[in-house]
């Protein structure tokens, strides 16, 4: 598989460092608020490559994500309504596990708190001292930027290019403007932690060195986040953890595109923008997915309410194939079918859709391209409803295998894997009642009564489908 690598800027051949598991750490949230739309691109993004790894490349994968408990932006929130940061990081905190939940995120396999490992930021800043990495000036410690000659590697910036323009504020009292906080002296009220260098907080580009290594060791396979994080935080993060052990720090560095409105990045601080669980609310959870999953997810994708409404058109339409399949053939068969009883005319045509599902895979394996991916299972819902549309008997049988490649190659997009549309149980069976009754009505002839039965099921939201194999329902 190939995975394009910020650090190298092309292309190259994924393969985890020990064959097995792939050691990935993706940069988590700032709990200070509930996230909003754009945050949830790389959460999605990267989701769907630890599925597909786990899924399709037959890897284990640690997954690590951290939570921001401890900031400036927390502290402001802080100091703006009065509630201690403890609890509003806490609120918010469940906040986002509640996201992942929503959107079909598998949990983390770790989600360490920062202020969980502030021994672990000391012990680091300690080392990056000793080595001439890092000074005090009056209870702060800077990184000294200067002392790692590979300092913007990442970014692709150069230092004597980064230095016009930059200035030192008066309030600090850096050797240099681009030398970057690794611990900050609190001020009364702040949450403080001892330290060598009296009481204080740890910087953002701190935590994220110490827990990656604490969960994935000295070198991951894998270290993501959206691209707004490149430069500074992802730069300040190699300048510390290589500038100390010497190794390298991630082997692959993937980014994903900026969530743009109207041309500029949605952020908070612009304020243009829409937080995440209103936008699944009115959405669903699978046409957000499939709304950015029908982009590359290194380029920018710009977000309007008409590109989440064709999203939900091209979902639904595959979504009736599978609940027109499944009410025909019955929830439990399609639950474990396969299609393995059908006759020649379904095997041939089972046979005609691998070249799709080896299309989806070298879509996935280029890049994680799923946009080739998701035409590919579109290609195969056409194929499907085409063979739907003729086939008869025990070839219809074959629908069944259709619809077990549809969900598992949906699978690591998160698509297609409600069950509910799959397993209504007494619902189910209370419909195909109505339906039999509104049959024996039409066969003597009581077309008020029968057309009534209809309607009146069209009114709760269930449409009936009169086809050759009998009337279907959706
Ligand atoms: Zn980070």
């Amino acid at each position: 598989m190939k995975l394009y690598n910020t650090l190298t800027r092309d292309q190259q051949e994924f393969v985890p460092q020990d064959g097995k598991t792939v050691r990935m750490y993706v940069c988590g949230p700032t709990v200070y608020d509930h996230l909003h739309i754009g945050n949830v691109r790389p959460v999605i993004v990267f989701d769907t490559l630890r599925k597909y790894f786990q899924r399709f490349q037959g890897w284990d994968v640690i997954y690590v994500q951290n939570v921001t408990d401890v900031d400036d932006k927390l502290i402001n929130r802080s100091i703006e309504t009065g509630e201690p940061v403890s609890e509003i990081a806490a609120r918010y905190t469940q906040s986002y596990f509640n996201l992942l939940t929503e959107l079909g995120v598998e949990t983390p396999s770790h989600s360490p708190r920062a202020t969980q490992f502030i021994p672990g930021m000391i012990d680091l800043i300690k080392g990056l001292i000793d080595k001439g990495l890092a000074y005090e000036a009056d209870g702060d410690i800077y990184y000294r930027v200067s002392g790692f000659s590979e300092y913007g590697k990442l970014s692709g910036r150069k230092l004597d290019d980064l230095r016009v323009g930059a200035r030192i504020a008066a309030s600090e009292k850096k050797e240099n403007p681009l030398d970057f906080t690794l611990w900050k002296k609190s001020k009364p009220g702040e949450p403080k932690w001892d330290s060598p260098w009296g009481e204080g907080r740890p910087g953002w580009h701190t935590e994220c060195v110490v827990l990656s290594r604490h969960y994935l060791g000295a070198t991951l396979d894998i270290h993501a986040g959206g691209n707004d994080l490149i430069f500074p935080h992802h730069e300040n993060e190699i300048a510390q953890a290589e500038g100390l052990t010497g190794k390298t720090f991630a082997r692959f560095w993937l980014h994903s595109g900026m969530l743009m409105f109207h041309g500029q990045k949605m952020s908070k601080s612009l304020g243009n923008f829409a937080y995440a669980h209103d936008v699944i609310e009115e959405f669903g959870t699978e046409t957000v997915r499939y709304f950015y999953l029908s982009r590359h997810y290194r380029k920018p994708l710009d977000y309007s309410t008409e590109g989440l409404e064709a999203a939900r058109v091209a979902i639904t339409r595959i979504q009736t194939l599978i609940d027109e399949v499944t009410s025909e053939l019955g929830a439990s068969e399609l639950a474990t079918g396969t299609g393995s009883d059908t006759n020649e005319q379904g095997r041939g045509f089972l046979a005609s859709l691998q070249p799709l599902r080896e299309r989806y895979m070298a879509e996935m394996d280029s890049d994680m391209n799923t946009v080739g991916a998701i035409a590919a299972i579109q290609d195969i819902v056409s194929e499907t409803n085409r063979f739907r549309a003729s086939a008869t008997g025990d070839a219809r049988l074959a629908l069944q295998g259709a619809i077990s490649l549809i969900r598992e190659l949906g699978y690591p997009l998160g698509l297609f894997q409600k069950t509910e549309s799959t397993s209504k149980g007494i619902e189910d069976d209370l419909i195909r009642l109505l339906i039999d009754l509104r049959n024996e009505l039409r066969e003597k002839k009581e077309f008020a009564l029968s057309d009534s039965i209809r309607d009146r099921l069209a009114k709760l939201g269930i449409t009936l489908k009169d086809t050759a194999q009998g009337t279907i329902w959706t």
